[in-house]
């Protein structure tokens, strides 16, 4: 399934025009108006991509970059900042602060995407995992979908792999119940699938990880993240 859009712009019209677009390819979409929001999303939900413009009022979109790049749980989102030709000096401060690419105002619909696509694509490879990977008494094989404990197998259901390896993924940041729901159940999924299904799941993921259980760590109120520090 495709990845989550945090659009950032204060222009309703060239929001609209953007989210009208992505939604058309697929993407699901998040708007936010200001600084401001765009932080409070960008935390809570942990887009995949974000779409930054660089005029907004109050805190600036640099401003936001600068955030966004400096907290462990939102630093690996790609950010492509949206700006006017006439701020290339803004650009440059922007790449510097961590923005993986820009798209000069007015843009078509199909410069934007195609953006979109590419640095999802460069970012996605970038956090792809080894095909094995050990940590602790924890060994995994990605390619065989194969768990093992302390040598002795751990016998996961589909879900159960896809979660731990969605929380492995995350290299410790802490991903919401709502993230997870998202990202392995699909944001289609039926409506008595709830949040509790998370729980469920990790309470089982847990009891077959045995001794490593403890690397699936809860944090309150929010959600999950998995140490990989004994
Ligand atoms: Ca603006």
């Amino acid at each position: 399934m495709k990845d989550t859009v945090l659009i950032v712009e204060d222009e309703k019209d060239i929001a609209k025009m953007i989210d009208y677009n992505l939604k058309k390819e697929g993407y699901k979409t998040i708007i936010a108006n200001d600084g401001e929001d765009a932080l409070d999303a960008a935390i809570t939900k942990l887009p995949g991509l974000i779409l930054l413009d660089l005029m907004l009022p109050g805190l600036s979109g640099l401003d936001v970059c600068k955030e966004l790049k400096a907290e462990r749980k939102t630093a690996s989102i790609p950010i492509i900042m949206l700006t006017a030709k006439s701020q290339e000096s803004d650009k440059i401060v922007g790449l510097e602060l961590g923005a993986d690419d820009y798209v000069t105002k007015p843009f078509s619909p199909r410069e934007l995407i195609a953006r979109i696509k590419a640095l999802l694509r460069r970012s996605k490879e970038k956090e792809k995992l080894p095909e094995v990977l050990k940590i602790g008494g924890l060994f995994l094989d990605f390619s065989r979908i194969e768990v093992t404990v302390k040598d002795k197998p751990a016998i996961l259901t589909s879900k159960e792999f896809e979660l731990l390896k969605t929380l492995i993924k995350a290299k410790g940041r802490v991903l919401s119940r709502d993230y997870l729901l998202d990202n392995i159940w699909g944001f289609d999924h039926a409506i008595e699938i709830q949040t509790r299904t998370v729980d469920v799941h990790i309470r089982t993921l847990r009891k077959k990880l045995r001794t490593e259980a403890k690397r699936i760590v809860t944090v309150k109120n929010y959600g999950y993240r998995f140490e990989y520090e004994d």
